[in-house]
C-alpha cells in the first residue's frame, strides 16, 4: 500500500482538514502489514475508496432566538460507508463543528460499528450550533429547524442519527417531534437514543460509559490486574463522563476527578452517588463549567481553574471529552503521577504523540473505537428492538452490551497480539475493523 501517496492525494483533496488526515493516518499505518498480504484488495483500491466519504450533505439552519433575533447555523450529514449496513452515527451540536471534524468521526464510526458485531455502516452529522447558555426554548427551536433539512436525507433503513457531544435525550425528542410530524409516519427506528416511553432502549443513556469500563475490566484482567479499589481521572461530566462514573463506582474504583472546559475537579474520598446523579443537573444546565460541581459540593470537590484531568494522581485516565483533549505532555504528567492504563472513550481523544508515549512507556493503552463502541451498539439494539416492535428488560441489555464488549476486546486480542505477546490495541481494533468492512466492499463490486 502506497500510504504516503493516499494521504497526499488526500490532503490535496481535502486541504487543512488536520482532524480528518489524522484518523486516517492512523488506520492506515495499523493496516499497512494486512493489507499488503491481500492483492485483492489492492486491485479494488479499497482503501483509496475507504477513506472518501460516499456523501456530504450540508444546509443552513434558520431559526430563533429568545431574543427575538435571527440565527443562522450550518448543519451537516455525512454518509461515510454502507459496507454493512446502513449508515449509523451520532449528530454533534458544538460551536468547532466543521466539515474535518464529522468526516473524522465518521471515518472512526464507520470502524468502530464493524467492531460491535452489529449491521450498521458508518456516518456522522451536527452543527457549528453552540448549546452552550442557550434556554430550553431555543435548543428546541434549533432542533426543529434542523430536522426540516436533515429529515429528508434519513430513514430507519438508510441513515439513522443518534446523539454525540451536544446531544443527549433531550434534543433526540425533539429532533424526532420534528421527523414525525414532516415524515407523517411513526417510525421510531430513524433515530436512537430515543425517551424510554416513545422507542429508546433501556440502557441506552448509560452505554458508552458502561460498555468502556466492561472493556476496561477484559483489558485489566489480560493484564492481571483488576479494576476495584483503583483510581480514575475522567475529563468531561456530560453523558458519557457521567455513565463510565457510575460504572467504575459500581465496579469498586474510586472516581478522583472530573473535568470541563474552565478546569479541574478533584475529589479525593471518590465521587459519591449524589455527585453522579448532579452531572446530569449540570448538562442539563447548558453552563458548561465543572466548578459548579465544587460549589455544590465543597467538603468533598475541589476546584482548579485551567487544569486538565490528567493533573491528578490516579491509576487509570478515562478520556470522556473531545478529541486530542490529551497531549504527550499530559501523558508524560500522568505517568509521573502514577497512572498505568489509559482507555480512551472520547473519540480520537489522545494525540498521536501521547498513544505513542503510552506504548512506549509499557502503559496500557486502549482506542476510543474499541472502547466506546457500547454506545453505537447499544443505538444499534435500540434498532432491534423498534423494528419487533419490543422492549427488552435492562438485564437483556446489560448481557448483550456485556457479550459485544467482550467480543470486541477478543477482536482487539486477535488481531493485535504481538509476536513478544503483548497486546497492540490501536493496531486490534483497526485491523479488526478494516477486514470486516473490506471484505464487505470487495464482495459488493465496484461501486
Ligand atoms: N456518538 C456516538 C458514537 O460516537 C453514538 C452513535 C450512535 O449511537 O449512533 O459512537
Amino acid at each position: 500500500m502506497k500510504t504516503a501517496e493516499i494521504m497526499a492525494n488526500l490532503a490535496a483533496k481535502h486541504p487543512g482538514e488536520n482532524e480528518y488526515l489524522q484518523a486516517v493516518q492512523e488506520v492506515l499505518e495499523s493496516i499497512e502489514e494486512v493489507y499488503n498480504q491481500h492483492p485483492e484488495f489492492e486491485k479494488a483500491k479499497i482503501v483509496e475508496r475507504m477513506v472518501e466519504p460516499d456523501r456530504i450533505f450540508t444546509f443552513r439552519v434558520t431559526w430563533v432566538d429568545d431574543k427575538g433575533e435571527v440565527q443562522t447555523n450550518l448543519g451537516y450529514r455525512i454518509q461515510f460507508n454502507s459496507a454493512i449496513g446502513p449508515y449509523k452515527g451520532g449528530l454533534r451540536f458544538h460551536k468547532a463543528v466543521v466539515p474535518s471534524m464529522l468526516k473524522f468521526l465518521g471515518f472512526e464510526q464507520t470502524f468502530k460499528n464493524a467492531l460491535t458485531t452489529l449491521p450498521m455502516g458508518g456516518a456522522k452529522g451536527g452543527s457549528d450550533f453552540d448549546p452552550v447558555g442557550k434556554s430550553n426554548d431555543e435548543i428546541m427551536r434549533f432542533c426543529q429547524a434542523f430536522m426540516t433539512e436533515l429529515w429528508q436525507c434519513i430513514g430507519p433503513d438508510q441513515d439513522i442519527p443518534a446523539g454525540d457531544v451536544g446531544v443527549g435525550g433531550r434534543e433526540i425528542g425533539f429532533l424526532y417531534g420534528m421527523y414525525k410530524k414532516l415524515a407523517r409516519e411513526y417510525n421510531t427506528g430513524v433515530l436512537t437514543g430515543k425517551g424510554a416511553t416513545w422507542g429508546g432502549s433501556i440502557l441506552r443513556p448509560e452505554a458508552t460509559g458502561f460498555g468502556a469500563l466492561y472493556f476496561t475490566q477484559h483489558l485489566l484482567h489480560k493484564a492481571g490486574k483488576d479494576i476495584a479499589g483503583k483510581r480514575v481521572a475522567l475529563s468531561g461530566f456530560g453523558n458519557v463522563a457521567w455513565g463510565a462514573a457510575t460504572k467504575a463506582k459500581q465496579l469498586g474504583a474510586k472516581v478522583v476527578a472530573i473535568s470541563g472546559p474552565d478546569g479541574v475537579c478533584e475529589i479525593p474520598d471518590g465521587i459519591t452517588d449524589e455527585m453522579i446523579a448532579y452531572m446530569l443537573d449540570m448538562r442539563a444546565s447548558n453552563r458548561n463549567k465543572v466548578e459548579d460541581m465544587a460549589t455544590k459540593f465543597p467538603e468533598k470537590a475541589k476546584f482548579t481553574a485551567g487544569k486538565k484531568a490528567w493533573s491528578v494522581p490516579c491509576d487509570i485516565a478515562l478520556p470522556c471529552a473531545f478529541q486530542n483533549e490529551l497531549s504527550e505532555d499530559d501523558a508524560k504528567e500522568l505517568q509521573k503521577n502514577g497512572c498505568w492504563c489509559c482507555c480512551e472513550v472520547s473519540n480520537m481523544g489522545c494525540q498521536p504523540g501521547a498513544i505513542h508515549y503510552f506504548q512506549n512507556n509499557g502503559i496500557l493503552f486502549a482506542p476510543g473505537k474499541a472502547v466506546n463502541a457500547g454506545g453505537v451498539a447499544t443505538s444499534g439494539l435500540e434498532m432491534t428492538q423498534n423494528a419487533s416492535h419490543i422492549s427488552w428488560s435492562a438485564k437483556e441489555v446489560d448481557d448483550k452490551l456485556h457479550f459485544i464488549m467482550e467480543s470486541i476486546h477478543e477482536q482487539c486480542v486477535k488481531y493485535g497480539t504481538q509476536p513478544d505477546g503483548h497486546v497492540d490495541y490501536v493496531k486490534g481494533a483497526n485491523i479488526a475493523g478494516f477486514m470486516k468492512v473490506a471484505t464487505a466492499m470487495l464482495e459488493q463490486g465496484i461501486i
